[in-house]
């Protein structure tokens, strides 16, 4: 496939196009939409079910010390990809200088490993449960519900933002293969639980909020690439420009990339590449006015409610999806919990087994 003419303003076709190996739940459209930074635009829209069709997602966690790297995934760390072997989990303690570490069982070796819906559930959220610390991470695919649909409202034409935005609450973009490009994890919260949540070798896991996901952009997304003569555009930024392979199609890495992942050039215009597969960053930042995404297929994009009223800023209501993203559980748990205003936040955090400071902090309160 062969991308012509100006990508900065993708044709609704072309991109659907890009999309045709994606898990599609209903055919791509065009809406109008608000744009994060309050512009009203014409949006692509595509609902898709978050799961994969060019490889099978898994594994994530060895079973025990003694596995090799196929039967575990990969933990990014400091930049680096590290296999997470048998091996790896048995040395967690000297890997971060922590003796609490302790993944497995000392007298049969076999490592904890959150093997039920409740248990993955549980596990996935700050502040877990002692019960669910000391566990490697793994939820399957087939603990989401059938009917599960992600839907991306996306800028047909990109408009230039004011200041870039972070990808933690937006997210980066989708993959050509229908699957959510991630914002950053949160290793911090992971790690603080003594719990490591492993990516496949395709630098994806499932949440049962957003589905499966990628944290780093691998090999397996270039068999559903568009190819260029730059290079393999991957995916479609939350911002509607296009995101490329980090490595070029002549194997050159760009030298002039901004802090967002992207560069111009003469045949592609304004682009982003993917970060490194151990940054943790598929993108840096968006440079451009992001759309929406929602666990909803008829729910109306207006992307600047959330940057208005969102975490950290003063008055209006929280963003319940950013606030929802950051606890690992869907927007209408996190409502259903907080029932009626005035909200009991002690009570809300108890139903979601999560801390009250947890909780406001997630929703943007002091
Ligand atoms: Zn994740
Ligand atoms: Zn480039």
């Amino acid at each position: 496939m062969l991308i012509c003419g100006n990508v900065k303003a993708a044709e609704f076709a072309e991109l659907s196009t890009y999309f045709a190996k994606a898990n599609t739940a209903s055919d791509p459209k065009t809406v109008d939409c608000t744009l994060s930074g309050g512009t009203k635009a014409k949006c692509f829209q595509i609902a898709v079910k978050p799961v994969p069709t060019a490889h099978t997602p898994g594994p994530w966690c060895p079973d025990t010390i003694a596995d090799n790297a196929d039967k575990g995934g990969i933990w990014l760390d400091s930049g680096q990809v590290h296999d997470v072997t048998g091996a790896f989990v048995k040395d967690m303690a000297t890997f971060y200088s922590d003796p609490k570490w302790q993944l497995y069982d000392p007298a049969t070796g076999k490592v904890r490993v959150t093997d039920t819906y409740e248990s993955c559930a549980g596990a996935a959220k700050p502040n877990a449960e002692p019960e669910f610390q000391q566990h490697c991470v793994e939820c399957q695919v087939d603990y989401l519900s059938a009917d599960k649909t992600i839907t991306y409202t996306i800028p047909l034409k990109p408009i230039t933002a004011k200041q870039s935005s972070q990808t933690r609450s937006a997210g980066s973009g989708v993959a050509f293969d229908g699957v959510r490009l991630e914002g950053p994890a949160p290793v911090t919260d992971i790690l603080g639980n003594y719990t490591l949540a492993p990516l496949d070798d395709c630098g994806g896991h499932v949440n049962l909020n957003v589905g499966y996901h990628y944290h780093a952009a691998t090999d397996c997304l270039e068999k559903t690439a568009a190819f260029t003569d730059h290079g393999k555009a991957i995916g479609l930024a939350m911002d509607g420009y296009l995101i490329l392979a980090r490595v070029h199609s002549d194997g050159s890495i760009a030298s002039d990339l901004d802090q967002c992942g992207g560069h111009t050039t003469a045949a592609l215009g304004y682009h982003y590449h993917a970060g490194e597969q151990g940054s943790n960053q598929i993108l840096g930042c968006l440079v451009a006015e992001h759309g929406c995404v929602s666990e909803h297929q008829d729910a109306q994009c207006d992307a600047s409610v959330s940057v208005k009223k969102g975490p950290g800023s003063n008055g209006g209501p929280p963003d319940f999806t950013a606030a929802a993203n950051i606890i690992g559980i869907s927007e209408d748990e996190l409502k259903n919990a907080l029932g009626t205003q005035p909200s009991d936040f002690e009570k809300a955090a108890e139903t979601l087994g999560i801390s009250a400071d947890a909780l406001q902090k997630a929703l943007g309160r002091p």
